[in-house]
């Protein structure tokens, strides 16, 4: 069968139905093509289906955090906190499938389980979890970058007699919690947001603790009408300055919390009295105001110091406070993290914490965790333990590209994309916020909206010109690879004390790579369109 006469069932299949994969099948619809999406879920939303565990919520002002392709349902949907809580963006993703009548298109509770390329028709098929088979042109993975959920493999844990949650999987249905001994492991964002609201409803809490966080004040309060309008009124001038910003912020709400607040404030020349000031005006976010700490391990340690020192001001028993103490490790090197009230959430009666530095995991038992002190009795162990970021949603699915090559064989020393938005050897698929784009790092709507955009001219251009096939050349690969790593020298990010998700640090045996380009969405975009200018450079389209 020659490549034309192929029967598809789609022009383009699209994986998941978060935010990327709702935006780009409203797109790609609108430019005539066939478009399918395929979500293992069983409603969209992807990380904001998910993720539905007490306390969770963005830490994007929610303004920016919301889609600006359509005007009017920017100045229609109404906002209520300066960071919207999950079942808020949960309504507001279901309102835009409904709203541009996505749903026809999207076909939930089918996982992807295998993709192969199939090179006699330059076509992709797809293998789903409940056994069907499709067959595409084109496909663009929308698989996320926090979305292939990591938990420990403590011994015993399968004996474990309680009922075990993770927080990225949390039960539609809800987990009961009122009066029961619950445990938590896990201090990152999803643990340090769940940890104040899970000891107002546990009996008692239990917090297993690996490494203590830097983690700042989220400042959120109810949006009010008048803030909302304000910015309405300039939607405009706010999205382009998202658009045009190294990471799709137009900083709304003003606060000190992923910026630092002066560009000249250097720690290393302050003195005690002026460190004294910072604390006692910005509290934690103190540690985050000073320019130079962002490059210099010196300068870190001593924003580090005075983060610590707040602990101790905030904590009542100075052990404790100790353990909660973020050592060996600089500021920076994770994503900052927010919180409403974590910190004194420790100081309850009914909240004991377990440094795992100081008393390790043993083994899980019918009854509860064994530490190296003893038992901690449970009847529900929550894991907030993060993702195989960046990579696994990808490295997860048996994908094969070209004579077979399968992709979690070829990235085992970490991703290797062209700008992210595709593989060589893997012909036909792009990625969305892929592995060696600016990814995670900048706000997702606005971010997935320009990569959608340029992903959407390139099919219309592959159509136009009648070309079936385009695929990325290694040579450019190549480059595009060495120039992510030279714009993370330097970073917190690739510290050698740096531990993170971002690099592939979080999950024992995973390639310790940066895939995240650090010179900023702006630039990147630039290069995009460069490419796209000049006839796609970088692809070989036959
Ligand atoms: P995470 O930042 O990777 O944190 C995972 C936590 O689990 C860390 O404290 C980690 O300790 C701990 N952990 C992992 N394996 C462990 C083990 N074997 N034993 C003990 N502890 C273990 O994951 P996350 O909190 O889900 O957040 C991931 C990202 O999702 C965030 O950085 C953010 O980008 C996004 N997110 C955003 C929001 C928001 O908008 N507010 C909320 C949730 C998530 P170590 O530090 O020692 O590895």
């Amino acid at each position: 069968m020659g490549t034309n006469d192929v029967m598809l069932d789609a022009d383009v299949i699209v994986v998941g139905a978060g935010m990327s994969g709702l935006y780009a099948l409203k797109v790609f619809r609108e430019r005539g093509f066939r478009v399918i999406v395929l979500e293992r879920a069983a409603g969209v939303g992807g990380t904001w289906f998910w993720n539905r565990y007490p306390g969770a919520r963005c830490d994007i002002p929610s303004l920016e955090y919301s889609f600006g392709f359509d005007p009017e349902l920017e100045q229609e949907w109404e906002w209520s906190e300066h960071f919207a809580a999950q079942p808020e963006i949960e309504r507001y993703l279901n309102h835009i499938a409904d709203r541009y009548d996505l749903r026809p298109d999207i076909r939930l509770e089918t996982g992807v389980a295998a993709m192969t390329f199939d090179e006699k028709t330059d076509t992709w098929v797809f293998d789903t979890e409940t056994g069907e088979q499709l067959r595409s042109r084109f496909c663009v993975m929308g698989t996320g970058g926090l979305s292939a959920p990591h938990r420990p493999d403590w011994p015993g844990i399968d004996t474990f007699a309680g009922e075990i949650v993770q927080t990225s999987l949390w039960p539609e249905e809800g987990v009961a919690l009122e009066g029961r001994r619950v445990g938590i492991v896990g201090n990152g964002s999803s643990g340090v947001q769940a940890i104040p609201e899970l000891a107002k409803m546990a009996g008692h809490l239990t917090v297993f603790q690996r490494t203590a966080a830097f983690t700042w004040p989220s400042q959120n309060k109810p949006l009010t009408d008048k803030e909302q309008d304000e910015i309405k009124s300039r939607y405009r001038e706010v999205r382009a300055q998202q658009y045009a910003s190294p990471l799709a912020t137009a900083n709304t709400t003003g606060a000190v919390i992923f910026t630092i607040a002066d560009p000249n404030k250097r720690i290393l020349e302050s003195t005690p009295e002026e460190r004294e000031t910072a604390l006692a005006e910005h509290g934690f976010s103190a540690a985050r105001i000073w320019a130079d700490s962002a490059k210099d391990l010196d300068a870190n340690a001593m924003a580090v110091e005075l983060f610590r020192e707040m602990v101790r001001r905030t904590i009542n028993d100075p052990e404790l406070a100790d353990s909660l103490s973020p050592k060996d490790y600089p500021i920076g090197c994770k994503r900052p993290v927010l919180d409403n009230g974590y910190f004194e959430t420790f100081n309850r009666d009914d909240v004991t914490l377990v440094d795992l530095r100081k008393d390790p995991i043993v083994e899980v038992v019918p009854e509860g965790v064994v530490t190296s002190t003893g038992l901690q009795e449970l009847d529900v162990l929550i894991f907030a333990t993060g993702f195989d970021a960046v990579s696994g949603a990808l490295t997860r699915i048996d994908m094969r590209g070209k004579s077979g090559r399968l992709l979690c064989d070829e990235w085992v020393d970490g991703p290797r994309t062209f700008m992210g938005f595709a593989v060589a050897d893997f012909p036909n698929m792009f990625m969305i916020i892929g592995p060696g784009s600016v990814g995670v790092l900048a706000t997702y709507p606005p971010h997935i909206e320009l990569q959608v955009g340029w992903i959407a001219d390139f099919l219309d251009y592959l159509v136009a010109n009648e070309k079936t096939h385009v695929e990325v050349e290694s040579e450019a690969q190549e480059e595009w690879c060495a120039e992510v790593e030279a714009a993370a020298v330097g970073s917190m990010f690739t510290a050698p004390s740096c531990n993170s998700w971002y690099n592939g640090g979080n999950i024992e045996g995973k390639a310790r790579v940066l895939p995240i380009y650090l010179g900023g969405l702006d630039r990147f975009m630039a290069r995009a369109r460069d490419l796209a200018a000049n006839d796609y450079e970088g692809f070989s389209i036959h």
